[in-house]
């Protein structure tokens, strides 16, 4: 790791700048926590100049044929695959999960690009039949301009790839607000862009905090803001961007429920249930952190689940499985929660060992729970599940519903006949049964209620960035 250049300045208008302002931001490794790097904080002028050098992209980027569209998308999407090492060295590095998670988070990233690197050439508009025969009526999907996108920390490249590959294919350009705890991957993918034949400006980054954000968030030449985060933060990007009368969408936090039905083979489950909790140590937005086991199977369950997080392995070597939390202060609020969970009543009935150093919290499961405590409301984004019994079918719908969110929901069963009701009553935006966070580039993602609005990815991703003209063209009089 020591030959690895950590660079954290801004990328605008093709190239890398140092930030102006006073205040910079500390980067750490979670899993050692050692200070690793330190960031600018941009402040609103270095906001203001990445959007105008992003309508100068627009203006670059629009030039560009579909098909010359298609050979940059597909040559940033090889050399992500080119640099994925490097790449997943630095995702590792600053978010501590393990080399081998992070290596999967690259893919998925040069997979997201290379989706839509075959978009432009098959995004059109449409003939509309009309009732004067003299008159040719036709729609163009048009880019709807400068995007704004905000991200998290918890799946930096992915979630940056996802917002720019969709957002760049409709043909939009855009200013990327990486979460100030790790900027590092998503100014490489600028700079890959660049170096893959983008046009300067077509993609920005701004690093920063909140400040940061909300400056993107208000300027009103942004076309639209896309953000993933966590659901308080997201209505004020939204009162901002609704303040300019601009849309947004909205990919917030969640409180999905994992369904366990007693007729699922539970020893042959119970590894993919309990990771479903705690995949990138719980800090998933789908987190299945609210298991709800049918009444006849949860004593086996709660043994079952003991075991596997007893036997889970902490850290954040190649070959570990739970990695550390974000930072210390997240490590304190997830411990927050378990412990006013204890206060409520909950009783902890499984958990696992880490190690000393690093921002670790122990896979936790806790028992004795009911619907109405924060535990079971709130999102946690740690190693923290909650197991809580049903007794039939209409009672597992009522409990899997009884919540703000509605991102994900999860149906353990050998029945396909409760399966597809289960998937039609769940109010989420996407339901797994028999598996848990499985994903693929060309399938929409969004939630629903407080989880958010909008989809990102497929090929509803890129409409949301594109909006429609209509063309009446109409024989010239005389002719
Ligand atoms: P967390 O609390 O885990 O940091 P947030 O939802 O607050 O999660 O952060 C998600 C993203 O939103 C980050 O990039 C963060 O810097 C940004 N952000 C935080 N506050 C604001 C704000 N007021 N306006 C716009 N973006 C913000």
């Amino acid at each position: 790791m020591n030959d690895m250049r950590i660079e954290s300045d801004h990328f605008m208008a093709g190239e890398r700048k140092a930030g102006v302002g006073n205040a910079t931001l500390q980067l750490y490794s979670p899993a050692t926590g050692e200070a690793i790097a330190a960031a600018p904080i941009g402040t609103p002028d270095e906001v203001a100049a990445a959007v105008t050098d992003a309508e100068d992209g627009l203006r670059a980027w629009s030039a560009f044929s579909a098909e010359e569209k298609e050979r940059v998308l597909f040559a940033m999407a090889t050399a992500i695959d080119a640099h994925g090492e490097r790449l997943a060295e630095m995702e590792s590095l600053n978010t501590g999960k393990s080399m081998g998670i992070a290596r999967e988070e690259i893919a998925g990233a040069a997979s997201v690009i290379r989706f839509y690197a075959g978009y432009p050439t098959k995004h059109h508009g449409a003939q509309i039949p009309t009732s004067d025969p003299g008159t040719l009526c036709y729609t163009i999907r048009e880019p709807i301009g400068v995007v704004g996108a905000i991200t998290p920390w918890n799946y930096p490249l992915v979630i940056a790839a996802g917002k720019v590959a969709g957002a760049l294919a409709a043909g939009c350009s855009v200013v990327v607000k990486p979460a100030p705890e790790t900027p590092l991957t998503t100014i490489e993918l600028a700079a890959i862009g660049v170096d893959a034949g983008l046009p300067p400006g077509a993609l920005n980054v701004v690093v920063g905090d909140g400040s940061t954000g909300a400056a993107l968030s208000s300027d009103p030449r942004v076309g639209k803001l896309t953000f993933t985060g966590s659901t308080a933060t997201g209505r004020k990007v939204l009162l901002a961007a609704a303040a300019n009368g601009r849309p947004a969408i909205m990919e917030l936090g969640g409180k999905s429920p994992n369904i366990v039905f007693a007729d699922v083979d539970l020893p042959a489950a119970i590894d993919k249930i309990v990771m479903g909790a705690f995949a990138n140590g719980g800090q998933e937005c789908c987190a299945g952190a609210r298991v709800l086991v049918e009444g006849s199977a949860f004593e086996e369950f709660v043994e079952l689940a003991r075991e596997r997080i007893g036997s889970l392995r902490c850290g954040a070597t190649d070959d570990d499985e739970i990695g550390p939390l974000i930072t210390e202060r997240h490590l304190e609020r997830v411990s927050g929660f378990v412990e006013r969970a204890l206060t409520d009543g909950a009783i902890v009935a499984g958990r696992g060992e880490i190690p000393e150093k690093g921002f670790f919290y122990p896979p936790t499961m806790l028992t004795n729970v009911t619907e109405e405590m924060e535990i079971c409301r709130s999102e946690i984004f740690g190693p923290v599940l909650t197991v809580d019994r049903f007794e039939d079918e209409d009672d597992a719908i009522r409990m899997g519903n009884d919540t703000q969110y509605g991102l994900a929901a999860g149906i353990w069963t050998s029945s396909i006949g409760r399966s597809i009701r289960l998937a039609r009553e769940l109010d989420a935006g996407l339901v797994w049964v028999n598996s848990y966070l499985a994903g693929e580039a060309a399938a929409p993602f969004g939630g629903n209620k407080a989880s958010g609005f909008g989809r990102e990815l497929g090929l509803e991703g890129p409409e949301e960035f594109s909006q429609t003209k209509v063309v009446y063209v109409t024989a010239p009089p005389g002719s």
